[in-house]
């Protein structure tokens, strides 16, 4: 089957509540990841199109969910990135139960696209995120970001260690390297996409 097109991807809506979510029907895959690690970057260089999704600079939209039709069925999510330093404790905790709430409830998601730093991969608050949404039987996909800051061997040898420290997990979860920046692993992230929506179709 031909793969999706994700260039006509367009801006969808931004909500705060669940309640304002469209109907849970057709395909959803939701970014997470920790504030600057390059969520929005990422997808903005699967969908092809520049200034999609804001980047963290832009203040608003970071705090609610985005949503992004790439056709009339499938839908790609942004949800708040977390471990923001300098939001108090009350606002973090009304985001990670809207987080929760969503990826609990969110019949039409067919799996999360975890997004960290190459760098700094697995900070307890990704482990937790990982750990929490597989035992809610939740697909995920890690893309190891910002590829381009390490020598390939490098990169390499981190994603090996990554997929080490995650074996127990098993086959629910995978993870490759990423570069918006170089392009690395875009055509790999839009494969994983692509099975995550066709399923959806059986
Ligand atoms: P978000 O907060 O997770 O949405 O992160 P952004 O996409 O806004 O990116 C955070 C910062 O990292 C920005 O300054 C980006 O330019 C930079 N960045 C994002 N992706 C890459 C990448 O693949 N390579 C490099 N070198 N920098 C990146």
């Amino acid at each position: 089957m031909a793969q999706r097109s994700y260039t006509k991807t367009t801006y969808l809506k931004s909500v705060v509540d669940l309640a304002d979510l469209p109907e849970d029907s057709g395909g959803e895959v939701a970014f997470i990841g920790r504030s600057n690690a390059g969520k929005s970057s990422a997808i903005n260089s699967i969908a092809g199109i520049k200034g999609l999704c804001r980047t963290s600079k832009t203040p608003g939209r970071t705090q609610m969910i985005n949503l992004f039709c790439i056709n009339d069925q499938d839908r790609l999510v942004d949800l708040p990135g977390y471990g923001y330093a300098r939001v108090p404790r009350h606002v973090m905790q009304r985001w990670s139960e809207t987080i929760e709430g969503y990826l609990e409830s969110r019949h039409c998601l067919r799996g999360l696209v975890l997004v960290m730093d190459i760098r700094h991969p697995l900070k307890d608050s990704d482990q937790n995120m990982l750990a929490w949404c597989v035992s809610c039987g939740i697909p995920v996909h890690i893309l190891l970001t910002k590829s381009d800051k390490l020598k390939y061997s490098q990169a390499k040898q981190m994603m090996q260690k990554v997929k080490h420290q995650l074996r127990e997990y098993g086959d629910v979860l995978s993870v490759q390297l990423f570069s918006s920046l170089s392009k690395e692993g875009i055509e790999e992230a839009k494969g994983k996409l692509e099975q995550w929506y066709s399923n959806n179709m059986e």
